[in-house]
C-alpha cells in the first residue's frame, strides 16, 4: 500500500488517539533492550518520531529515518492493549521516507543489489545457485511442486536449502522443481518502503514460477511465503498458486498421515521465527511436526509461541544497526533451557543471525533448520 502523507497522518493520528499510553509495548521490545531503554527506540517513541517526520515538525535527518527502523518482529502488537497493527505503520512510515527520498543509505544498496543481481546480499547470480552443487542429482526445470529456496537459504544456508529440496522430493515424489537462477520475491524492497520496486520484483518471480509449471511452492522462508502468498493477495495479484512455507506442507502431511515415520533421540530447543509465529500465526504446526519425531524432546525457550523474543535477524535491522542485531540475538541465546545444545528454527534469517552469533561467542551450540532435523532423522519407512 502507497500512503500519501495525509492518509499517514490520519492513521498516525488515530493511532495516537486509541493508543492509552499503558507502556505494555514497551518492556518486551528487542531494539529497546539493546537501546539502554531509551524510549526513542522503542514502540511508542516510533510512533511519535512518525508522526513528527509526516507533520513536518520533526527535521528528517539519516539519524532519524535509522531510529524508525526496528526488527519489525510484531511483539509490541501482541501486548498492545488497544490492538493497534503497530508494524503496519512503522512499514507506512518506511513506505512515506522512501517517497520522500529519505530511505536511509545502507538499505538503499540492499535495494540496489535486488534491483541489479537479484539478490539482497550483493552477490553474483551463480553464487546464489551454488547450493545447487550440494544434491547429489540436478533437479528438474519444471514440475508441479517447484522448491523455492529464497535468497537466504540460498546464499546464507545451502545445506538446509539443499535439505529441504531432498525431503521435500521425497515425500512428493520426482517431480519437484527449482529454478536454477531464483529471482529475489522482493520483500525487502517492500520493507524499505518501495512498494513500486516490490510489485516489479514480486511480478517477476511469480512469472519465473509460473513458467516452472509449478501448481504448489514450498518454501524454506517465512517471509518469502508472506511475500509470494499474503503480500500478492493483498496487492490484488492473482496467481492461482499455493504457496507454503515447509513447516506449513509437513503439518498438512501429517494431518493427512502421510508423513513418514521420523526418529531421532535428541533434546532440543525451539526457536518461533516472528514471521512465521507472529506474523503467520504457525505455532502448533512446529512443534507437531517436530514431535511427530519418535525419541525427540523438546524443552520450551524463555519466550515462545506469540511471545517469543525476537533473534534480531529481521526488519532490515541488522542492516542498518549489525552490532545492536546480534546484541538481540545474544539475549535470545540466553533464553535456551540449560543443558540443551540443539536450537532448531524454521526462517533462514533466524537461522543465520542465531548460528552467527553463537560463532562469536564460541557457545556449544548447534543451530539447525526443521528439514535439516528432520533429514537427520529421516529413515526408510517400516
Ligand atoms: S515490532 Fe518489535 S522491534 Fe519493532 S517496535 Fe515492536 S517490539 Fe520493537
Ligand atoms: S501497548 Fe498499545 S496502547 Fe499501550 S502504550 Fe503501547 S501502543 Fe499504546
Amino acid at each position: 500500500m502507497v500512503y500519501s502523507r495525509e492518509e499517514l497522518l490520519r492513521d498516525i493520528s488515530k493511532f495516537l488517539e486509541y493508543c492509552k499510553q499503558c507502556g505494555f509495548c514497551t518492556p518486551v521490545c528487542p531494539v529497546l533492550k539493546v537501546s539502554d531503554y531509551v524510549e526513542t527506540y522503542g514502540p511508542r517513541g516510533r510512533l511519535l518520531q512518525g508522526r513528527g517526520v509526516v507533520e513536518g515538525g520533526l527535521r528528517p535527518r539519516p539519524e532519524l529515518s535509522s531510529r524508525i527502523y526496528c526488527t519489525l518482529c510484531g511483539f509490541c502488537e501482541v501486548k498492545c492493549i488497544a490492538a493497534l497493527k503497530l508494524t503496519d505503520l512503522y512499514l507506512a512510515v518506511r513506505h512515506y521516507l522512501s517517497d520522500s527520498g529519505l530511505i536511509p543509505e545502507q538499505v538503499k544498496q540492499v535495494s540496489k543489489a535486488i534491483l541489479g543481481l537479484n539478490n539482497p546480499y550483493n552477490v553474483e547470480p551463480s553464487i546464489k545457485a551454488m547450493w545447487l552443487d550440494y544434491l547429489p542429482e540436478r533437479p528438474a526445470e519444471r514440475g508441479k511442486v517447484l522448491y523455492w529456496a529464497g535468497c537466504t537459504s540460498a546464499i546464507r544456508n545451502p545445506e538446509t536449502a539443499s535439505n529441504a529440496y531432498q525431503l521435500i522430493k521425497e515425500l512428493s515424489g520426482p517431480e519437484v522443481a527449482v529454478i536454477a537462477e531464483e529471482p529475489c520475491c522482493g520483500w525487502p524492497l517492500y520493507l524499505n518502503g518501495d512498494v513500486e520496486s516490490y510489485k516489479e520484483q514480486l511480478t517477476k518471480a511469480l512469472n519465473a514460477i509460473k513458467k516452472s509449471g509449478a501448481e504448489i511452492v514450498i518454501t524454506t522462508c517465512p517471509a518469502c511465503t508472506r511475500s509470494l502468498r499474503e503480500k500478492a493477495k493483498e496487492l490484488g495479484i492473482e496467481h492461482g498458486l499455493k504457496i507454503y512455507h515447509v513447516v506449513e506442507y509437513l503439518h498438512e502431511l501429517l494431518k493427512a498421515g502421510r508423513l513418514p515415520k521420523f526418529e531421532l533421540e535428541a533434546v532440543i530447543t525451539y526457536h518461533d521465527p516472528c514471521d512465521l509465529g507472529r506474523h503467520l500465526g504457525r505455532v502448533k504446526e512446529p512443534r507437531e511436526v517436530l514431535n511427530s519425531i519418535k525419541g525427540l524432546k523438546i524443552v520450551e525457550m524463555r519466550g515462545s509461541g506469540l511471545e517469543s523474543n525476537c533473534c534480531g535477524g529481521g526488519g532490515l535491522y541488522q542492516v542498518m544497526h549489525m552490532d545492536r542485531a546480534y546484541r538481540i540475538a545474544s539475549l535470545r541465546l540466553k533464553d535456551m533451557p540449560s543443558n540443551v545444545r540443539t536450537l532448531v528454527t524454521a526462517c533462514p534469517s533466524c537461522e543465520m543471525t542465531l548460528r552467527t552469533e553463537v560463532a562469536n561467542e564460541g557457545l556449544d551450540v548447534e543451530v539447525l533448520d526443521v528439514v535439516d532435523l528432520l533429514m537427520r532423522a529421516r529413515r526408510p519407512q517400516s
